[in-house]
This record gives C-alpha cells, structure tokens and sequence, in this order.
C-alpha cells in the first residue's frame, strides 16, 4: 500500500519546502523505496507558463511538455521519482476541471462546493500519483498554514488522511524559528501559531522540521515539543546552509529524518545509500580550479529565474572540479556600457531563455563579444536565436536581421514564428513544448558531448530558426549541427573557427543533475576552464546562489 507524506510550511513563505521534500524523497528513495513526488499550488492560474520570471522565477518544463513550479526542479535533481502532469496541480487546475465536469452534468443538479467537490478533485489527484509498485508519494503544499488560498488544500489532505487511514499518512511541518537580536534568543511562537493554525483544522503534524540560522537549544526543542503536541525526537532543526543546498539531505539524515519517516509509516529499516552524495560535496568543497562564466540575461537580478542554469553550471563544475563563480549580467546593462567593462574576464558566457524584446540587443551584443573573442559560448532557446540573428548580421552582413517577435516587418527575419503557432490565440501551454528529438550532425561539438546521434530535449519555443536562411548562412560558417528528425526545425548552431561556440534551441538545464551533469553543460564547462584567462573577471562575479 501506498504511503503518503504530505510537507507543508509555516511562519513565512520561501523556508525551502521545495529543496526539503526532494531531500526527504532522496533519502527514502536511498533506502530502496519507490518515491513519487507532487506539487500542490494554490495558484488559481492554471500552470506557472503564464506567469513573469519575477513572480513566479523559473518555468520547469517536463518531458510531457507541462509547464511546472521550480520545486519540480529540486525533485527531478535529488530523486528518480518520474515526473509528468500529474506531478504539479494548482488551484487554477482544481477549479478548472470541476467547473468543465459542472458544465458537463456531472454533478446531477448538486451545488458545487468547495467541500466536497473542489477536497475530492483534490484527493483524486493525490491518490492518482500513487498506487500499484509506489512505496511512497509525498505532496508538498505551496503557500503557508494560514493563507486563504491553502486552506482547501489542507483540508483536503486532512480528509485524506482521515479516509486513507491516518497510519498511511503522515505531516511534516516546516517552521521558522528567528533569532531575535534584541532578545538574544531564538523565538518558538511564531511555531507554536503555525502549528496551532493546522490543529484548528484538524491536522496535528508528525514531524516539525524548524529551519533556523543558528543550532536548536535543547530546551527550546522541548518548548516546542510540549506546545506544539509532539514527541521532542519528532522536532529536528535545518539550519542555513551557507555553502552548498546539497549539504540540506546530509543534514536532514544526520538527524535521523528518513528513520523517523520510517518508523512513523511502518517502512522497512535500513540505511540510506548515500556515498555519491558525499562524494559529490567533497568534491564541492576541493575545488582544482576556479573559473568564471558570465550569464547574461532580461531577468538575471532574479535569482530564481535561471535557476537551473545556474545549477546545471554549479553541475559541470563539479564534474571538471571547479568552482565557478558566476556573474549574472542584465542584458540591458550591456545596452548601457558595452560589453568590455561587463564581460571582460570570464571564461565563458552563456545567454539563457527568454520572452520579449527588452535586453535583446544588448543579448546580441554579448554574443557578437564572445563570438569575436573566442570566448566558449553556449545559447539556449532565445540565447539560441539571438546567437543566429548576431551571426547573420554581423558575419553574413545582413543589415536588421532579426526575430518576427521583436520586429514583425523586419528585412531579414531569420527567426520566425513555427509554422505550427500560425493560429494559436492562446497563450497557456500552447507553446512547442516537451520532449522532442533531435538529430545530431558528424563533426561537430554537440556530437561529441553527447557521442550518440539522437537527442531527446525539452523545448518550450514559438519561434524558430528561419530556413529560408539556412543556405545562406551555412555558406558563412554557421554550422547547423542538428535538426528535428525530419530535418524541419534547426535544433543546434555552431560556429566554425571557434573553440567552443554551440546554441540549442530546447532547454538542456532541465536535463542535468548533480551527480551526471548534462553533457552540453560539460562540454561548456570544460571548453571554458582549458581555456581560463589569465586577467581577473572586471565585475566581481558572485559564487552561484546557494539557495
Ligand atoms: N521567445 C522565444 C520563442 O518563443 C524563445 C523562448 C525561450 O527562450 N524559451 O521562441
């Protein structure tokens, strides 16, 4: 029978729920179980697709082309557990499919209600990801206790629970407890609140996991135990951790969580598996070289909207031992002071995703510096296209070549809407999106980081490279290393005479995990520390977030 652990959050929003519950998913899965991961977001719109890097940071596209919460990036990165729609619901979905079964008849003349229609949608969809060889599913619930929009949810997990039978199921609470610098101490009530809050509606949590800067006391583990109903080994602490997040699951086994988790559902007893992880941050922690890549991108002050950019580079570092600092550069701010006083001293230069036409010159600009300077560059998806609309314009000398989405009458379009997205009017999920094939070409570089000729990458695109110039610009050196299977779409640039210059037209970043880092990434990674310069980065790069 299925065990379920649902993860909720209190006190404050951004605890690390996400990275909590792909912790808690690896070490069980470490111990041999079959885990299954889920998102529940209280969102009402219908996929994070829609939403702005700002609002919502990183949009993670799965293989099935469904458009998910970042968190699904923690999941897919610490566990096995495979991912699809079923992984990622929000209230926009919830509603959605009740309003649609409403409008069908299906409710035989009933009010529709929150209790039970939207609880039982809910239940269905927490049910549907487990069953038959699933040891395990844990749902992490967005949002905190308290908020107006988690409350069907949590009420749909207490019912849950109540029908599956509460030895099935099983809380975990992650908390905030604040050091108070006037005070001197660390301080147990807003705890004590949040907790209070799921006990109202009938949810007594089994496990608290209290995220703090500094170590729990004793005594206020006891506090905490005795006001908040639990045994004080079911409180544990979660300290910051200012080196790395892969540390978080080394810490939460230290304090025995995967042990609680099991004894609490009845599963079987062993030790995790866990040496590759350790090795990975001893690796992390005895860097051989340090190199450093500049990202430059529209949102690049936000630190969660290339996140895993960021970690599929943190990835291929720890594969070549390096340590790279990373320097993430608006894109218009090299608009404004040109890209030698920016980009000046990395070692190499990768220009994410993107939507709009804010930043694209300056995008441009970047490209054309590491394209002339020999510098190892890797383009994803806009990062791609603008590498194409660089080339054509300053090495095939066509003047105002551009992409139909920033300039609709533009002489040289040689990015162009696919032709599949003629009559698309909507919006959501109606991009190119998901897993396609691609077919690698001899002789190239992406051929040689993957050494296999077929390809299976995440897209999420409505333009595409324009093959009314592909002739054109083959016989100025761009190399067309890959295309869609039936040779329709262009997948993979080059440019000959260089050290390492590749742009993708998917997403490789979806693809990478700490412990087998992408091959593209690698190949990048690689190309940038053989060839290190010498001069220090002009602008301070940062070490890549941590969190
Ligand atoms: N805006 C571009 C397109 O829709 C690139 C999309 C992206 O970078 N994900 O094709």
């Amino acid at each position: 029978m299925t065990k379920h652990i649902f993860v909720t959050g209190g006190v404050v929003s951004s605890l690390g729920k996400g990275l909590t519950s792909a912790s808690i998913g690896m070490l069980l899965e470490r111990r041999g179980l079959t885990v299954r991961m889920q998102k529940l977001d209280p969102y009402i719109n219908v996929d994070p697709g829609t939403m702005s890097p700002y609002q919502h940071g990183e949009v993670y596209v799965l293989d099935d082309g469904s458009e998910t919460d970042l968190d699904l990036g923690h999941y897919e990165r610490f566990t096995n557990s495979p991912l699809s729609r079923k992984s990622n619901y929000t209230t926009g979905q919830i509603y959605l499919s009740v309003i649609e079964k409403e409008r069908r008849g299906e409710f035989l003349g009933k009010t529709v209600q929150v209790i039970p229609h939207i609880t039982n949608e809910i239940k269905q969809c927490i049910k549907g990801i487990g069953g038959d060889g699933v040891d395990v599913v844990i749902t992490e619930i967005g949002g905190t206790a308290g908020d107006i929009e988690s409350q069907p949810f949590l009420e749909a997990i207490r019912q849950f629970a109540q029908e599956y039978g509460k030895e099935n199921c099983m809380f975990i609470h992650l908390t905030l407890v604040p050091y108070l610098k006037v005070a001197g101490e660390l301080k147990t009530k807003p705890t004590q609140h949040s907790v209070g809050q799921l006990r109202q509606i009938g949810i007594q949590p089994d496990l608290l996991i209290c995220r703090t800067d500094r170590a729990l006391p004793n005594e206020e583990r006891e506090k905490i135990a005795l006001f908040c109903n639990l045994p004080k080994e079911s409180v544990i602490e979660e300290r910051d951790k200012d080196f790395s997040i892969y540390e978080v699951p080394i810490s939460l086994l230290d304090h025995r969580l995967d042990e609680l988790c099991a004894k609490r559902l009845g599963l079987p007893s062993g030790m995790p598996e866990i040496d590759d992880w350790r090795d990975l941050l001893h690796r992390l922690r005895n860097p051989e070289t340090e190199i450093s890549i500049a990202v430059v991108g529209k949102y690049a002050e936000h630190k969660d909207a290339y996140k895993s950019i960021y970690e599929s580079i943190d990835h291929a570092g720890l594969k070549h031992h390096a340590q790279i600092r990373i320097g993430r550069i608006q894109s218009e701010e090299i608009e404004r002071e040109g890209p030698e006083r920016l980009l000046a001293g990395y070692d190499g230069i990768l220009v994410p995703g993107g939507f709009g036409e804010r930043g694209i010159e300056g995008k441009v600009e970047t490209i054309r510096w590491a394209r002339e300077r020999q510098i190892p560059f890797l383009g994803i998806c806009l990062g791609m296209q603008c590498a194409v609309i660089e080339f054509a314009r300053n090495v095939v000398g066509l003047e105002g070549a551009n992409s139909t989405e920033f300039d609709k009458d533009s002489k040289h379009p040689v990015i162009a809407l696919l032709d599949e997205q003629q009559n698309v009017t909507e919006k959501g999920g109606t991009m190119r999106l998901g897993a396609q094939v691609s077919q690698l070409k001899p002789d190239t570089k992406a051929l040689d980081c993957y050494g296999h000729e077929e390809v299976n990458e995440r897209h999420r695109h409505r333009y595409e490279f324009n093959n009314s110039y592909r002739q054109q610009l083959e016989a100025n050196g761009l190399v067309i290393a890959a295309t869609s299977k039936n040779d329709s779409l262009v997948e993979i640039v080059e440019v000959k005479d260089h050290p390492w210059f590749v742009a993708v037209q998917y997403h490789p970043e979806f693809k990478s995990k700490p412990t087998c880092a992408h091959p593209l990434f690698s190949g990048f990674i690689q190309a940038a520390t053989s060839q290190k310069k010498r001069e220090p980065a002009t602008t301070s790069p940062e070490t890549a977030p941590i969190q």
